[in-house]
């Protein structure tokens, strides 16, 4: 598209290497158009893309039900691109339940319509209206936006939908449940009547039905099981942990299988934080993610996770749904989700686009029951697999040191300077063999790794015990409860290891043993007590 907004001659394009055996030709689909998705890298279209494109392309309403990760963008961007002509003015419309997919969805359809010059707009709350306006002046032809904004567009006067062709809702049951149905038909009753209507969802709870009904005209539904799409690509395991050990369980079987870059789901916002925190204390890369953040905080979250920064996403399933996260190695489920259909979403993370991952639910005892009817409704097993033991991850251990080991040798760095001091160890300790010292090393390089033990001074504890002074108490309603779960849950250590527990108007010394001060105080400074940021120092001795 051209500055002044009609969509100009489109360059000319070599369309030559286009592989006419392609399978999105057969769905009648023009080269240009084809061209772009060969680029993108799509070899054949997936089930949703499959029924989906052949009837939008004919003009047809359409009701898709497929989950997250089933190519549903393409499904409706693929018919949108290939629909617009050169007249001015706004000739599809998007609707997206958040700023993220908006962006999403716009990139992808742009890239959709490469080759036909196509130019997409996200407009979203929290983004200057300015900029919007302008480009809505130009008559951008796509438009992919948040209900709240596109509707202040509408007041405003800046987003014409008089020429509106297309229109979409994607991720329907999302957009009902953040409560934007009176949004969603005020812009739906303002676009001409005669306009095609797609709408896109992973459930179909009731309201959607009478959207429909009352939007939709003779709509061609198309339903894809989940089992088709997600779930085979996926290993599948549980793990049974008791209650009280949880964090600890999950920090063993994050060593034991390799995690390296997982999204641990929670089902609320308060253990989303609580998890991130206590991960974060244990020294993993964690960040959570919920709808309580501001959207600029969120973005930073999935940037850093993105980049690889952050290995550990914790989110509840509200916030993770319907972003497009690549290259997943893990998906969790810290805590066994609701139904299969909110499992089947979970693990529709992992395993995207042909790329295998591996999804694990931990579970309790008495959620047994869950588990087979979890089995039952994706018609699969889960794998049973058991806690590592601490030898099961000091085997790990060693095999990474060796690993490392052997990296350092192959790399020869600083080989030649070190094994003179080597030499002149064993000349020296004349009893210590070759083999001595260079397991005094890797002693070395351990204990290293790890916070060497601190001196906490006298802190008026118990021998082998730290007390802590920490400055909240009565004053706030602190109960000895709050402080042992505060101390257990952030740092992880046993609630029954933790000593005499003294609570005053406005502070609390609470006695915790000397080799988990560091970590307690480090935990308990990152996280909360009562919902409030503490302040945490060894207590002085009193006089
Ligand atoms: P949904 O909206 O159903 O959650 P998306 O449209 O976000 O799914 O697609 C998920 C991912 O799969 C995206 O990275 C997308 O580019 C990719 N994708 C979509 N269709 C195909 C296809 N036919 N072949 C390979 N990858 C695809
Ligand atoms: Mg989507």
């Amino acid at each position: 598209m051209s500055e002044d907004g009609k969509i100009g001659m489109p360059k000319p394009v070599v369309l030559g290497e286009v592989n006419m055996e392609n399978k999105f030709a057969a769905l009648g689909i023009s080269p240009r158009v084809l061209k772009a998705i060969e680029e993108m890298g799509f070899e054949e279209p997936s089930p949703i893309q499959e029924r989906t494109i052949p009837a939008a392309l004919q003009g047809r309403d359409v009701i898709g039900r497929a989950q997250t990760g089933t190519g549903k963008t393409a499904a409706f961007g693929i018919p949108i691109v290939e629909k617009l002509d050169r007249t001015l003015g706004t000739q599809a419309l998007v609707i997206t339940p958040t700023r993220e997919l908006a962006l999403q969805v716009s990139e992808e359809i742009a890239r959709i319509g490469r080759f036909r010059g196509v130019k997409t707009l996200p407009v979203y709350g929290g983004q200057p209206y300015e900029r919007q306006i302008r480009a809505l002046r130009m008559g951008v032809p796509i438009v992919i936006g948040t209900p709240g904004r596109l509707l202040d567009h509408l007041g405003r006067g800046t987003l014409d939908l008089s020429h509106l062709k297309v229109l979409v809702l994607d991720e329907a049951d999302e957009m009902l449940d953040m409560g934007f149905i009176d949004d969603i038909e005020k812009i739906m009753a303002s676009a001409p009547p005669e306009r095609q209507t797609m709408l896109f969802s992973a459930t179909f709870p009731p309201e959607i039905d009478r959207l429909s009904r009352r939007y939709l005209q003779d709509p061609l539904r198309i339903a894809i099981a989940p089992e088709q799409v997600t779930v085979p690509q996926t290993e599948q395991a549980f793990y049974e942990v008791r209650g009280h050990d949880r964090i600890e369980a999950l920090s063993r079987i994050l060593d034991i299988e390799s995690v390296e870059r997982g999204i641990i789901f929670c089902r609320t916002k308060k253990e989303v934080d609580e998890l991130s925190e206590a991960l974060r204390a244990r020294g993993y890369l964690a960040s959570g993610i919920h709808g309580d953040l501001t959207q600029r905080d969120r973005e930073r979250v999935l940037t850093r996770f993105r980049q690889a920064d952050v290995e550990l996403l914790v989110a509840t399933d509200v916030a993770a749904r319907g972003l497009d996260i690549e290259n997943v190695s893990h998906v969790i489920n810290y805590e066994i989700p609701q139904d299969s259909e909110a499992y089947v979403h979970r693990i529709g993370r992992t395993g995207r686009a042909g790329r295998s991952g591996v999804a694990i639910t931990l579970i309790e005892p008495k959620e047994f029951r869950q588990l087979r009817d979890l089995e039952r409704g994706i018609g699969m097993r889960i794998q049973r697999r058991e806690l590592p033991s601490l030898e099961d991850l000091w085997d790990k251990r060693r095999e990474r040191l060796k690993e490392e080991i052997r990296a350092v040798l192959r790399s020869g760095r600083r080989l030649v300077e070190l094994r003179e001091v080597v030499k002149e160890l064993l000349e020296d300790e004349g009893e210590a063999d070759s083999l001595d010292v260079a397991a005094a090393a890797l002693h070395l390089h351990i204990a290293g790794a790890q916070a060497p033990e601190e001196d906490f001074g006298d802190t008026g504890a118990e021998p082998g015990m730290v007390r802590l002074f920490v400055n909240v108490g009565r004053a706030q309603n602190v109960m000895p409860a709050d402080i042992v779960r505060a101390v257990a849950n952030l740092s992880g250590i046993a609630g029954n290891v933790i000593g005499v527990i003294d609570i005053y108007d406005r502070f609390t010394f609470v006695e915790v043993p000397k080799a988990e001060a560091s970590r307690v105080m480090q935990a308990l400074q990152t996280g909360q007590i009562k919902g409030r940021n503490v302040n945490v120092e060894p207590a002085r001795r009193r006089s």
